[in-house]
């Protein structure tokens, strides 16, 4: 996986500090720290209902916290009404002005801070062009696909400058080529402008793809935060771990150490290995956790560093450039691989195969106060 490019500097521009939100008797979001860096493109990643609108909005200013500060460049802004933020937003469904044509549209925001007519028009035309609707500028919202409306939402953003971009799944009702279209536009407009954005969605590999940094959002509070890779090679807790990428989730119990490294026990009785960790220790219940593409069905010899299980093939699925094989491994339970089409397709349920792995690609992860 490469990185995504970091235009970030490490200053913070925003800081939330203990915010909550309470409804009624539900909270909503429990006490939430976080640092916003300046530059930025971080996304606020979660099931539906784990608190990423709700945090978005305290920021732009729609709902007010419970409890809590909110800062932006040093002031505290946690009761400033949206529009004296200077905050740029774009939501999935944010209507345009219907009445109101293209251009209409994106000079209402420069009209109501006052700008002069001449920097209104040639900023429109900018922008316009930014979003690749040069042509469109005397159309109604009506008169325009999806996409293009969600562009011109862009623009209406981004054309007063603000200081931050919060955009709600701005392209969760769009189908998937024109979505993936649209990624690499906001993505190109976020190194083009270098302003900080914070984007919310639900899909994984749309935060992957476009984000310095992702918060993973679970049940008001947030898990893990961190860079794509980060989250993906290092998930701090089972919720991280199965919730980005593929994994395989395997309940056990720390039975020893051997140098580095601990080995774990599962209810079936074998034992398997993997780096140990600070928090680690004998006894200790774990979710031990093998991504499907650090298995694979060894052929030859074993390799230093690696370990084997002798597997039951259950099923085999053909996905053209790969194949996955669902495996039943001795000792130790069900066990999804990767592997490339020509390697698995030889195999058939009931086959036994040896599956092998290295040592360091296992991950040990605390059950003790994650259940999930
Ligand atoms: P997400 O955007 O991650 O799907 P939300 O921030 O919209 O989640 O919602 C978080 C939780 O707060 C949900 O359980 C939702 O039902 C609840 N919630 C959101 N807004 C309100 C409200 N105005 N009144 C009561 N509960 C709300
Ligand atoms: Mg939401």
């Amino acid at each position: 996986m490469t990185e995504n490019r970091t235009q970030a500097d490490a200053t913070p521009i925003v800081r939330l500090r203990a915010v909550s939100k309470v409804y009624g008797t539900y909270t909503a979001i429990a006490s939430l720290d976080l640092d916003i860096l300046n530059g930025e493109f971080i996304t606020f990643l979660g099931p539906s209902g784990s608190g990423k609108t709700t945090t978005l909005m305290m920021l732009a200013g729609f709902e007010a916290p419970t409890s809590g500060s909110i800062e932006m460049d040093g002031q505290r802004i946690e009761r400033l009404p949206a529009h004296k933020r200077n905050i740029g937003v774009v939501f999935q469904n944010y209507a345009l002005f219907p009445h109101m044509t293209v251009r209409e549209n994106l000079s209402f925001p420069l009209k109501v801070r006052g700008v002069a007519r001449d920097e209104i028009t040639r900023r429109v035309g900018a922008a316009l062009e930014q979003v690749h609707l040069g042509a469109m500028g005397d159309r109604r919202p009506i008169q325009l696909s999806g996409g293009q409306q969600q562009r011109v939402a862009l623009a209406r953003a981004i054309i007063f400058k603000p200081k931050l971009i919060v955009l709600d799944e701005p392209l969760g009702a769009l189908d998937k080529n024109l979505r993936e279209h649209l990624q690499t536009e906001l993505k190109a407009l976020h190194r083009d402008l270098g302003t900080t954005m914070v984007f919310v969605t639900h899909d994984q590999s749309e935060a992957l793809m476009l984000s310095d940094r992702v918060a993973v959002f679970n049940k008001g509070r947030i898990e893990q935060i961190g860079s794509p890779s980060e989250l993906y090679r290092a998930p701090a807790t089972p919720f991280v771990a199965s919730f980005i990428g593929e994994n395989n989730m395997l309940d056990g119990e720390i039975v020893g150490r051997e140098a580095g490294d601990v080995v774990v026990r599962f209810a079936g009785g074998a034992t398997l290995r993997a780096p140990s960790q600070d928090w680690c220790q004998t006894a200790a219940r774990v979710s031990f956790n093998l991504r499907p593409e650090s298995l694979r069905l060894a052929t030859d010899a074993a390799k230093p560093g690696c370990q084997r299980v002798s597997a039951r093939v259950l099923d085999t699925v053909y996905l053209g450039d790969q194949n996955r094989v669902v495996l039943e491994a001795d000792g130790i339970g069900r066990l999804m691989l990767k592997a490339d089409a020509e390697n698995g397709r030889a195999l058939a349920p009931g086959d036994v195969v040896q599956v092998e792995m290295t040592v360091a690609s296992g991950r040990v992860l605390t059950r003790a106060n994650n259940e999930t």
